[in-house]
Protein backbone atom coordinates (compact mmCIF):
# COMPACT_ATOMS: atom_id res chain seq x y z
CA UNK A 1 0.00 0.00 0.00
CA UNK A 2 2.74 2.38 1.22
CA UNK A 3 4.67 1.74 -1.75
CA UNK A 4 1.83 2.79 -3.93
CA UNK A 5 1.72 5.54 -2.55
CA UNK A 6 4.99 6.75 -2.75
CA UNK A 7 4.93 6.30 -6.30
CA UNK A 8 2.03 8.74 -6.85
CA UNK A 9 3.97 11.43 -4.56
CA UNK A 10 7.18 11.62 -6.81
CA UNK A 11 4.40 11.77 -9.88
CA UNK A 12 3.16 14.87 -8.32
CA UNK A 13 6.73 15.87 -7.33
CA UNK A 14 7.98 15.29 -10.74
CA UNK A 15 5.19 17.59 -12.39
CA UNK A 16 4.91 20.19 -9.94
CA UNK A 17 6.26 22.91 -12.13
CA UNK A 18 3.45 21.86 -15.02
CA UNK A 19 0.26 21.65 -12.36
CA UNK A 20 1.73 25.74 -11.93
CA UNK A 21 1.36 26.37 -15.46
CA UNK A 22 -1.48 24.70 -16.08
CA UNK A 23 -2.96 26.94 -13.06
CA UNK A 24 -1.77 30.14 -14.67
CA UNK A 25 -3.48 29.63 -18.13
CA UNK A 26 -6.69 28.43 -16.04
CA UNK A 27 -6.43 32.02 -14.11
CA UNK A 28 -5.26 33.80 -17.35
CA UNK A 29 -9.58 33.32 -18.58
CA UNK A 30 -11.68 35.70 -17.18
CA UNK A 31 -14.45 33.33 -16.33
CA UNK A 32 -16.46 36.20 -14.24
CA UNK A 33 -19.81 34.68 -14.17
CA UNK A 34 -22.27 37.52 -13.39
CA UNK A 35 -21.03 39.82 -16.59
CA UNK A 36 -22.76 38.15 -19.58
CA UNK A 37 -19.33 40.59 -21.65
CA UNK A 38 -16.98 37.42 -20.35
CA UNK A 39 -19.34 34.62 -21.64
CA UNK A 40 -17.35 33.51 -24.13
CA UNK A 41 -14.25 33.18 -21.68
CA UNK A 42 -16.45 31.52 -18.78
CA UNK A 43 -17.22 28.73 -21.49
CA UNK A 44 -13.70 28.57 -22.60
CA UNK A 45 -12.73 27.65 -18.79
CA UNK A 46 -15.44 25.01 -18.65
CA UNK A 47 -13.75 23.51 -21.40
CA UNK A 48 -10.62 23.47 -20.57
CA UNK A 49 -12.05 21.71 -17.75
CA UNK A 50 -13.82 19.22 -19.80
CA UNK A 51 -10.92 18.58 -21.70
CA UNK A 52 -8.97 17.87 -18.64
CA UNK A 53 -10.92 15.08 -17.81
CA UNK A 54 -10.97 13.83 -21.18
CA UNK A 55 -7.03 13.40 -21.04
CA UNK A 56 -7.32 11.25 -17.99
CA UNK A 57 -9.50 8.89 -19.26
CA UNK A 58 -12.61 10.47 -16.87
CA UNK A 59 -16.12 9.83 -18.47
CA UNK A 60 -17.40 13.61 -19.12
CA UNK A 61 -20.26 15.35 -19.38
CA UNK A 62 -20.89 18.91 -20.62
CA UNK A 63 -24.29 19.59 -19.30
CA UNK A 64 -26.09 22.70 -20.37
CA UNK A 65 -28.31 24.61 -17.93
CA UNK A 66 -30.29 27.65 -18.10
CA UNK A 67 -26.99 29.89 -17.23
CA UNK A 68 -23.51 28.57 -17.53
CA UNK A 69 -22.82 24.80 -18.23
CA UNK A 70 -21.64 22.02 -15.61
CA UNK A 71 -19.40 19.77 -15.97
CA UNK A 72 -19.67 16.19 -14.65
CA UNK A 73 -17.26 13.56 -14.41
CA UNK A 74 -16.17 10.18 -12.76
CA UNK A 75 -13.24 8.08 -12.36
CA UNK A 76 -13.49 4.46 -13.97
CA UNK A 77 -15.61 2.35 -11.55
CA UNK A 78 -14.48 0.42 -9.06
CA UNK A 79 -16.26 -1.88 -7.22
CA UNK A 80 -16.87 -2.26 -3.65
CA UNK A 81 -15.04 1.10 -2.58
CA UNK A 82 -16.69 4.07 -1.95
CA UNK A 83 -17.73 7.34 -3.90
CA UNK A 84 -16.84 10.75 -3.04
CA UNK A 85 -18.36 13.58 -4.77
CA UNK A 86 -16.01 16.40 -5.53
CA UNK A 87 -17.86 20.13 -5.92
CA UNK A 88 -15.80 22.93 -7.40
CA UNK A 89 -16.56 26.32 -9.40
CA UNK A 90 -14.54 27.36 -12.25
CA UNK A 91 -16.24 31.38 -12.38
CA UNK A 92 -14.63 34.13 -10.30
CA UNK A 93 -15.79 37.27 -8.75
CA UNK A 94 -15.72 40.21 -10.97
CA UNK A 95 -12.12 42.00 -9.88
CA UNK A 96 -13.21 45.73 -9.65
CA UNK A 97 -12.31 48.08 -8.55
CA UNK A 98 -9.04 47.06 -10.96
CA UNK A 99 -6.95 49.73 -9.86
CA UNK A 100 -6.54 48.19 -6.26
CA UNK A 101 -4.89 45.44 -7.81
CA UNK A 102 -0.23 45.52 -7.84
CA UNK A 103 -0.75 43.24 -11.14
CA UNK A 104 -3.58 42.61 -13.31
CA UNK A 105 -6.05 40.04 -12.17
CA UNK A 106 -6.09 37.99 -14.87
CA UNK A 107 -2.36 38.29 -15.18
CA UNK A 108 -1.06 35.59 -13.21
CA UNK A 109 2.40 36.75 -11.13
CA UNK A 110 3.91 34.96 -8.25
CA UNK A 111 5.33 37.15 -5.42
CA UNK A 112 6.58 35.36 -2.27
CA UNK A 113 5.67 32.31 -3.10
CA UNK A 114 1.96 32.37 -3.71
CA UNK A 115 -0.12 33.43 -7.03
CA UNK A 116 -1.79 36.56 -6.92
CA UNK A 117 -4.85 36.07 -10.06
CA UNK A 118 -8.61 36.44 -9.71
CA UNK A 119 -10.15 33.21 -8.86
CA UNK A 120 -6.06 32.19 -7.22
CA UNK A 121 -7.52 30.79 -4.21
CA UNK A 122 -11.58 31.04 -5.11
CA UNK A 123 -11.41 28.31 -6.40
CA UNK A 124 -9.28 27.59 -9.77
CA UNK A 125 -6.38 27.03 -7.37
CA UNK A 126 -8.38 24.70 -4.81
CA UNK A 127 -10.41 23.05 -6.93
CA UNK A 128 -7.60 22.00 -9.03
CA UNK A 129 -5.99 20.05 -6.46
CA UNK A 130 -8.37 17.42 -6.79
CA UNK A 131 -8.09 17.36 -10.77
CA UNK A 132 -4.32 16.76 -10.59
CA UNK A 133 -4.62 14.39 -7.87
CA UNK A 134 -6.68 12.13 -9.81
CA UNK A 135 -4.08 12.75 -12.93
CA UNK A 136 -1.44 11.09 -10.65
CA UNK A 137 -3.71 7.97 -10.28
CA UNK A 138 -4.63 7.47 -13.59
CA UNK A 139 -0.99 8.33 -15.15
CA UNK A 140 1.03 6.58 -12.18
CA UNK A 141 -1.75 3.30 -11.81
CA UNK A 142 -4.38 3.50 -14.54
CA UNK A 143 -6.83 3.65 -11.97
CA UNK A 144 -7.94 5.28 -8.89
CA UNK A 145 -8.59 3.01 -5.83
CA UNK A 146 -12.34 4.45 -4.81
CA UNK A 147 -14.68 6.23 -6.97
CA UNK A 148 -14.59 9.95 -7.39
CA UNK A 149 -17.21 12.57 -9.15
CA UNK A 150 -16.55 15.65 -10.14
CA UNK A 151 -19.43 18.27 -10.43
CA UNK A 152 -18.41 21.57 -11.03
CA UNK A 153 -20.40 24.68 -11.63
CA UNK A 154 -20.17 27.99 -13.69
CA UNK A 155 -22.38 30.32 -11.65
CA UNK A 156 -21.17 29.85 -7.30
CA UNK A 157 -20.72 33.72 -6.98
CA UNK A 158 -24.13 34.67 -8.95
CA UNK A 159 -26.58 32.74 -7.67
CA UNK A 160 -25.98 28.93 -9.15
CA UNK A 161 -28.94 29.31 -10.78
CA UNK A 162 -27.79 26.44 -13.49
CA UNK A 163 -27.11 24.23 -10.40
CA UNK A 164 -30.36 24.36 -8.74
CA UNK A 165 -32.48 23.56 -11.86
CA UNK A 166 -30.30 20.65 -12.20
CA UNK A 167 -30.28 19.45 -8.54
CA UNK A 168 -34.74 20.26 -8.73
CA UNK A 169 -34.53 17.08 -11.79
CA UNK A 170 -34.88 19.86 -14.49
CA UNK A 171 -32.56 18.37 -16.57
CA UNK A 172 -32.76 14.60 -16.11
CA UNK A 173 -33.86 13.75 -19.27
CA UNK A 174 -30.60 15.51 -21.22
CA UNK A 175 -28.22 13.49 -18.31
CA UNK A 176 -30.44 10.36 -18.92
CA UNK A 177 -31.07 9.48 -15.52
CA UNK A 178 -32.12 11.01 -12.25
CA UNK A 179 -29.92 13.59 -10.76
CA UNK A 180 -29.65 12.11 -7.27
CA UNK A 181 -28.30 9.21 -9.71
CA UNK A 182 -25.87 10.77 -11.64
CA UNK A 183 -24.71 12.27 -8.43
CA UNK A 184 -25.34 9.49 -6.01
CA UNK A 185 -22.23 8.96 -3.69
CA UNK A 186 -21.20 8.23 0.00
CA UNK A 187 -19.69 11.32 0.97
CA UNK A 188 -19.20 14.99 -0.63
CA UNK A 189 -15.47 17.18 -0.56
CA UNK A 190 -15.27 20.91 -1.49
CA UNK A 191 -12.50 22.72 -1.17
CA UNK A 192 -13.14 26.10 -1.19
CA UNK A 193 -12.55 27.56 2.17
CA UNK A 194 -9.27 28.06 4.32
CA UNK A 195 -6.95 26.83 7.09
CA UNK A 196 -7.07 27.52 10.57
CA UNK A 197 -4.19 29.77 9.97
CA UNK A 198 -0.78 29.80 8.21
CA UNK A 199 0.92 26.49 8.61
CA UNK A 200 -1.97 25.38 10.48
CA UNK A 201 -4.35 22.55 7.75
CA UNK A 202 -8.34 22.69 9.40
CA UNK A 203 -11.34 20.63 8.37
CA UNK A 204 -14.45 22.47 8.61
CA UNK A 205 -17.04 20.19 10.00
CA UNK A 206 -20.00 22.39 10.59
CA UNK A 207 -21.37 24.94 9.32
CA UNK A 208 -24.84 27.53 10.58
CA UNK A 209 -27.56 28.10 8.57
CA UNK A 210 -29.53 31.17 7.64
CA UNK A 211 -32.95 32.76 8.06
CA UNK A 212 -33.02 36.26 6.80
CA UNK A 213 -36.40 38.83 6.94
CA UNK A 214 -37.32 42.23 6.03
CA UNK A 215 -39.63 43.92 8.63
CA UNK A 216 -42.09 46.42 7.27
CA UNK A 217 -43.99 48.92 9.58
CA UNK A 218 -46.71 51.73 8.62
CA UNK A 219 -48.26 54.08 11.06
CA UNK A 220 -50.17 57.50 9.93
CA UNK A 221 -51.16 57.92 6.05
CA UNK A 222 -48.15 60.27 6.25
CA UNK A 223 -44.94 61.71 7.80
CA UNK A 224 -46.66 64.24 10.76
CA UNK A 225 -45.64 67.17 12.53
CA UNK A 226 -44.17 65.61 15.93
CA UNK A 227 -45.27 68.42 17.80
CA UNK A 228 -48.37 68.95 16.87
CA UNK A 229 -49.13 64.89 16.22
CA UNK A 230 -46.90 63.27 18.63
CA UNK A 231 -47.95 60.61 21.50
CA UNK A 232 -51.51 60.31 20.00
CA UNK A 233 -50.86 57.98 17.73
CA UNK A 234 -47.82 55.16 17.28
CA UNK A 235 -44.80 55.96 15.70
CA UNK A 236 -43.50 53.21 13.27
CA UNK A 237 -39.75 53.62 14.10
CA UNK A 238 -40.82 53.47 18.22
CA UNK A 239 -42.25 50.32 17.20
CA UNK A 240 -39.89 49.36 15.37
CA UNK A 241 -36.90 49.60 17.89
CA UNK A 242 -39.19 47.96 20.33
CA UNK A 243 -40.68 45.05 18.05
CA UNK A 244 -36.66 44.39 17.42
CA UNK A 245 -35.50 44.74 20.61
CA UNK A 246 -37.53 41.95 21.98
CA UNK A 247 -35.76 39.82 19.95
CA UNK A 248 -32.89 39.37 21.94
CA UNK A 249 -32.01 39.93 25.40
CA UNK A 250 -29.44 41.66 27.40
CA UNK A 251 -27.39 37.98 27.75
CA UNK A 252 -27.83 37.39 24.45
CA UNK A 253 -30.07 35.14 24.23
CA UNK A 254 -33.02 35.04 21.61
CA UNK A 255 -36.45 35.57 23.00
CA UNK A 256 -38.43 33.89 19.87
CA UNK A 257 -40.59 31.68 21.34
CA UNK A 258 -39.28 28.29 20.53
CA UNK A 259 -36.55 29.40 18.89
CA UNK A 260 -33.62 26.96 20.78
CA UNK A 261 -36.08 23.81 20.49
CA UNK A 262 -33.96 20.60 19.19
CA UNK A 263 -30.56 22.04 18.75
CA UNK A 264 -28.04 19.79 19.13
CA UNK A 265 -25.62 21.18 21.82
CA UNK A 266 -22.02 21.10 21.96
CA UNK A 267 -20.64 17.61 22.88
CA UNK A 268 -17.84 18.13 25.97
CA UNK A 269 -15.46 16.73 23.47
CA UNK A 270 -16.30 19.74 20.60
CA UNK A 271 -15.85 22.30 23.44
CA UNK A 272 -12.75 21.16 24.38
CA UNK A 273 -11.35 20.99 20.58
CA UNK A 274 -12.41 24.73 20.40
CA UNK A 275 -10.76 25.82 23.45
CA UNK A 276 -7.58 23.61 22.43
CA UNK A 277 -7.53 26.27 19.53
CA UNK A 278 -6.73 29.04 22.22
CA UNK A 279 -8.16 31.34 20.32
CA UNK A 280 -7.05 35.23 21.11
CA UNK A 281 -9.88 37.30 22.50
CA UNK A 282 -7.46 40.58 22.90
CA UNK A 283 -5.97 40.04 19.21
CA UNK A 284 -9.53 39.66 18.22
CA UNK A 285 -10.39 42.90 20.11
CA UNK A 286 -7.88 44.75 18.62
CA UNK A 287 -8.39 43.43 15.14
CA UNK A 288 -12.01 44.93 15.65
CA UNK A 289 -11.44 47.96 16.89
CA UNK A 290 -13.83 47.20 19.70
CA UNK A 291 -12.97 47.54 23.87
CA UNK A 292 -15.12 44.39 24.63
CA UNK A 293 -16.50 40.99 23.07
CA UNK A 294 -20.32 40.52 23.38
CA UNK A 295 -22.44 37.82 22.91
CA UNK A 296 -24.53 34.55 24.34
CA UNK A 297 -23.88 34.42 28.32
CA UNK A 298 -21.50 31.14 29.15
CA UNK A 299 -20.51 30.62 25.76
CA UNK A 300 -16.31 31.19 24.41
CA UNK A 301 -15.83 33.34 20.84
CA UNK A 302 -15.75 30.22 18.66
CA UNK A 303 -18.68 28.51 20.47
CA UNK A 304 -20.68 32.28 19.52
CA UNK A 305 -19.17 32.30 16.09
CA UNK A 306 -19.67 28.60 14.71
CA UNK A 307 -21.49 26.77 16.81
CA UNK A 308 -24.45 29.15 18.49
CA UNK A 309 -27.56 30.88 16.43
CA UNK A 310 -27.42 34.45 16.24
CA UNK A 311 -30.11 37.54 15.62
CA UNK A 312 -28.74 40.56 13.48
CA UNK A 313 -30.43 43.28 12.28
CA UNK A 314 -29.33 43.99 8.68
CA UNK A 315 -30.04 47.10 8.07
CA UNK A 316 -32.73 49.88 9.30
CA UNK A 317 -34.67 52.79 8.05
CA UNK A 318 -37.20 54.96 8.69
CA UNK A 319 -37.76 59.00 9.29
CA UNK A 320 -35.04 62.00 8.28
CA UNK A 321 -31.59 61.41 7.85
CA UNK A 322 -30.56 64.46 6.11
CA UNK A 323 -28.43 67.44 7.82
CA UNK A 324 -29.81 69.24 11.25
CA UNK A 325 -32.95 68.24 12.71
CA UNK A 326 -36.65 67.96 11.55
CA UNK A 327 -39.36 67.03 13.90
CA UNK A 328 -41.07 64.57 11.96
CA UNK A 329 -43.12 61.66 13.07
CA UNK A 330 -42.52 59.11 10.24
CA UNK A 331 -45.61 57.01 8.26
CA UNK A 332 -43.10 54.11 8.03
CA UNK A 333 -39.86 52.32 9.14
CA UNK A 334 -38.67 49.08 8.38
CA UNK A 335 -35.76 46.71 8.87
CA UNK A 336 -33.54 43.93 7.42
CA UNK A 337 -31.94 41.21 9.84
CA UNK A 338 -31.39 37.86 10.23
CA UNK A 339 -30.90 34.79 12.31
CA UNK A 340 -27.81 32.19 12.01
CA UNK A 341 -28.73 28.80 12.56
CA UNK A 342 -27.14 25.98 14.21
CA UNK A 343 -27.81 22.22 13.48
CA UNK A 344 -31.35 20.94 14.54
CA UNK A 345 -33.25 24.27 14.48
CA UNK A 346 -36.33 24.13 12.80
CA UNK A 347 -36.84 26.59 10.14
CA UNK A 348 -40.91 26.30 10.69
CA UNK A 349 -40.63 26.85 14.09
CA UNK A 350 -38.28 29.95 14.47
CA UNK A 351 -41.38 31.59 11.34
CA UNK A 352 -44.19 30.98 13.68
CA UNK A 353 -42.31 31.95 16.98
CA UNK A 354 -41.02 35.11 15.36
CA UNK A 355 -44.54 36.27 13.68
CA UNK A 356 -45.83 35.35 17.23
CA UNK A 357 -43.40 37.46 19.23
CA UNK A 358 -43.62 40.32 16.70
CA UNK A 359 -47.60 40.19 16.47
CA UNK A 360 -47.30 40.48 20.33
CA UNK A 361 -45.00 43.41 20.55
CA UNK A 362 -46.81 45.24 17.36
CA UNK A 363 -48.23 48.52 18.42
CA UNK A 364 -52.12 49.37 18.01
CA UNK A 365 -51.96 51.73 15.00
CA UNK A 366 -49.12 49.95 13.26
CA UNK A 367 -49.52 47.54 10.25
CA UNK A 368 -46.75 45.20 10.39
CA UNK A 369 -45.42 43.19 6.94
CA UNK A 370 -43.29 40.76 8.02
CA UNK A 371 -41.47 38.88 4.31
CA UNK A 372 -39.80 35.62 4.69
CA UNK A 373 -36.43 36.30 1.68
CA UNK A 374 -34.71 33.06 2.67
CA UNK A 375 -34.17 30.60 4.91
CA UNK A 376 -30.95 27.25 4.98
CA UNK A 377 -30.61 24.96 7.97
CA UNK A 378 -26.99 24.36 9.34
CA UNK A 379 -25.66 21.21 9.40
CA UNK A 380 -22.71 19.39 11.07
CA UNK A 381 -20.57 16.47 10.32
CA UNK A 382 -20.41 14.30 13.37
CA UNK A 383 -16.30 14.51 14.39
CA UNK A 384 -16.07 10.71 14.44
CA UNK A 385 -17.33 10.17 11.25
CA UNK A 386 -15.08 7.71 9.54
CA UNK A 387 -14.73 9.79 6.34
CA UNK A 388 -13.61 12.84 8.45
CA UNK A 389 -10.89 10.29 10.09
CA UNK A 390 -9.39 9.84 6.60
CA UNK A 391 -9.86 13.23 5.87
CA UNK A 392 -7.91 14.13 8.56
CA UNK A 393 -5.22 11.35 8.39
CA UNK A 394 -4.62 12.52 4.46
CA UNK A 395 -4.52 15.93 5.21
CA UNK A 396 -1.48 15.21 7.98
CA UNK A 397 0.17 13.36 5.38
CA UNK A 398 0.32 16.04 3.00
CA UNK A 399 0.75 19.11 5.03
CA UNK A 400 2.86 17.37 7.52
CA UNK A 401 0.66 18.90 10.26
CA UNK A 402 -2.00 17.45 11.84
CA UNK A 403 -5.73 19.29 11.14
CA UNK A 404 -7.69 20.87 13.04
CA UNK A 405 -11.47 20.44 13.20
CA UNK A 406 -12.95 24.01 12.81
CA UNK A 407 -16.44 24.80 12.20
CA UNK A 408 -17.75 27.96 9.86
CA UNK A 409 -20.32 30.35 11.54
CA UNK A 410 -21.29 31.28 7.64
CA UNK A 411 -23.77 29.20 5.01
CA UNK A 412 -22.61 27.23 1.79
CA UNK A 413 -25.83 25.84 -0.07
CA UNK A 414 -24.74 23.42 -2.04
CA UNK A 415 -23.61 21.39 1.20
CA UNK A 416 -27.04 21.47 2.58
CA UNK A 417 -28.51 20.64 -1.19
CA UNK A 418 -26.36 17.38 -0.42
CA UNK A 419 -27.60 16.40 2.41
CA UNK A 420 -31.28 16.72 1.22
CA UNK A 421 -31.16 15.50 -1.61
CA UNK A 422 -28.48 13.01 -1.78
CA UNK A 423 -28.25 12.35 1.65
CA UNK A 424 -24.57 13.01 2.71
CA UNK A 425 -22.23 15.08 4.41
CA UNK A 426 -19.83 17.24 3.06
CA UNK A 427 -16.21 17.84 4.42
CA UNK A 428 -14.90 21.02 3.53
CA UNK A 429 -10.92 20.72 3.30
CA UNK A 430 -9.90 24.30 2.64
CA UNK A 431 -6.54 25.16 1.47
CA UNK A 432 -6.70 28.73 1.55
CA UNK A 433 -5.65 31.34 3.80
CA UNK A 434 -7.65 34.11 5.93
CA UNK A 435 -6.18 36.68 3.90
CA UNK A 436 -5.85 35.55 0.75
CA UNK A 437 -8.54 38.02 -0.69
CA UNK A 438 -11.29 35.77 -2.50
CA UNK A 439 -13.42 38.74 -2.99
CA UNK A 440 -11.26 41.44 -3.58
CA UNK A 441 -8.16 42.72 -5.64
CA UNK A 442 -4.92 41.05 -4.69
CA UNK A 443 -6.44 37.81 -4.36
CA UNK A 444 -3.76 35.28 -4.07
CA UNK A 445 -3.26 31.66 -3.19
CA UNK A 446 0.17 30.08 -1.68
CA UNK A 447 2.13 27.67 -4.17
CA UNK A 448 3.07 25.42 -1.39
CA UNK A 449 -0.22 25.04 -0.23
CA UNK A 450 -1.52 24.31 -3.88
CA UNK A 451 0.59 21.58 -4.20
CA UNK A 452 0.22 20.08 -0.29
CA UNK A 453 -3.75 20.18 -0.97
CA UNK A 454 -2.60 18.41 -4.04
CA UNK A 455 -0.98 15.71 -2.31
CA UNK A 456 -3.23 15.38 0.72
CA UNK A 457 -6.25 14.77 -1.89
CA UNK A 458 -3.97 12.40 -4.12
CA UNK A 459 -3.62 10.78 -0.17
CA UNK A 460 -7.11 10.91 0.25
CA UNK A 461 -8.37 8.28 -2.29
CA UNK A 462 -5.81 6.10 -0.66
CA UNK A 463 -6.71 6.70 2.83
CA UNK A 464 -10.73 5.84 1.79
CA UNK A 465 -9.93 2.97 -0.25
CA UNK A 466 -8.02 1.27 3.04
CA UNK A 467 -11.11 2.02 5.11
CA UNK A 468 -13.53 0.24 2.82
ZN1 LIG B 1 -15.79 29.84 -4.03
Amino acid sequence: MERRLDNILQWLDANRKRFEQDLFSLLKLASIGTDPAYDDQVRETGKWIHDFFGSIDFEVKWIETCGHPIIFAQSPPVDNAPTVLVYGHYDVQPPDPLELWDTPPFEPAVRNGNVYARGATDDKGQMLTHLFSCEAWMKEKGSLPINVKFFIEGEEESGSKGMNEMLAGKYDADIGMPVNELLAADVAVISDTSQYGPGQPAITYGLRGIYYWELRLKGPNRDLHSGAFGGSVSNPANALTHMLDALIDGDGRIQVPGFYDGIEELSEKERQLFADLNFDDAAYMKELGVDAIHGEKDFSTLERRWARPTFDINGLWSGYQGEGAKTVLPAEAGAKFSFRLVPGQSLEKVKSGLEQILKENCPPGIQMELIDMHGASGCVVSIDNPFLKSAAEAVKKGFGVRPVFIRSGGSIPVVLAFKELLGIDTMLLGWGLDDDNPHSPNEKFSLDDFFRGTRSSAILWQELASKS
